[in-house]
C-alpha cells in the first residue's frame, strides 16, 4: 500500500507517518527530515536546501523530486511507502504520478490529518523530537514515558529549530497557499480521505486504519 500524509505543520504527520511504518511495513519517507539531516551533514543537497528552510519557505521541487525518486527507488522489501511532507506543491504530486508511473507503482491513498489552525500553535508548541533516533512526540498528545528522554534511546528530547512562532505562521501560510491545491488534486482522483486530527496519537491512528480498511 502507498500512502501520502497531508496537513497544516503540526497537524501529527509525522508521528502518524512512523506508526504506519511500523504497523504496515512501510517505507516511511519524511523530505523534512531528510532534508534536516542533510543540512546537518553540510551535503550538496542540504547546503541548497538551507536558505528555504530557515525562512520555513518550500525547498524547489526539482530539488525535492530527484530526492524521492532515489527515496522509492532504494525502496527494497516493504509492502510499501508512507510519504510525509512530500508532495507539497501541484508540480511535486504530479511529479509523483509520472514517477510512480514509471516504477510501475501507484498510489492508494492521501490522508488528510485535519486539525484547526487555532489549535496548531500549542501543539507546535508542545513538539519535541529526539536528536538520536527522530522519534516524535508531543507534550499534549503523545507525551515521553519519562521527564523529557525518548521512550526508545533515552536521549533528551530536544525542539526544532523552525517551531518557532514566526515561523509557524509562515509555514501555514505556504501550507495554505501551495499545499491545499494538492488535496483538490487527490480529491479529484477520488484518493483523498480526511481523518480527523484533533485527538491523541493512537486515537488518530485508529482512525487512519479505519480509513485503509474501508
Ligand atoms: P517538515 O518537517 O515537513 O515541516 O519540513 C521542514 C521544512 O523542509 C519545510 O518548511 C520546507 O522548507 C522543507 N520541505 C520539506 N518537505 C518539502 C517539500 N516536499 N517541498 C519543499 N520543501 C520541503
Amino acid at each position: 500500500m502507498n500512502v501520502v500524509l497531508l496537513g497544516i505543520p503540526g497537524s501529527g504527520k509525522g508521528t502518524q507517518a512512523n506508526f504506519l511504518k511500523k504497523r504496515l511495513k512501510l517505507k516511511a519517507i519524511l523530505t523534512g527530515d531528510l532534508l534536516r539531516e542533510a543540512v546537518e551533514k553540510g551535503t550538496k543537497l542540504g547546503e541548497d536546501a538551507k536558505e528555504f528552510m530557515e525562512k520555513g519557505d518550500l525547498v524547489p521541487d526539482q530539488i525535492i523530486l530527484d530526492l524521492i525518486e532515489e527515496k522509492i527507488k532504494e525502496q527494497k522489501n516493504f509492502s510499501g511507502f508512507v510519504l510525509d511532507g512530500f508532495p507539497r506543491t501541484l508540480t511535486q504530486a504530479e511529479g509523483l504520478d509520472l514517477l510512480l508511473e514509471r516504477t510501475g507503482k501507484s498510489l492508494d491513498y492521501a490522508i488528510k490529518l485535519n486539525l484547526p489552525k487555532e489549535r496548531v500553535l500549542k501543539r507546535l508548541e508542545g513538539r519535541l523530537v529526539c536528536p538520536f533516533c527522530e522519534a516524535f512526540y508531543n507534550l499534549e498528545t503523545n507525551p515521553p514515558k519519562k521527564d523529557l528522554l525518548c521512550d526508545f534511546c533515552t536521549k533528551k528530547l530536544i525542539r526544532r529549530s523552525d517551531d518557532k512562532k514566526d515561523l509557524i505562521a509562515t509555514r501555514i501560510q505556504v501550507y495554505q497557499k501551495k499545499t491545499e491545491p494538492v488535496e483538490d488534486y487527490y480529491q479529484k482522483q477520488g484518493k483523498l480521505k480526511i481523518v480527523d486530527g484533533d485527538a491523541k496519537a493512537d486515537l488518530v491512528f485508529e482512525r487512519i486504519l479505519a480509513v485503509l480498511k474501508k
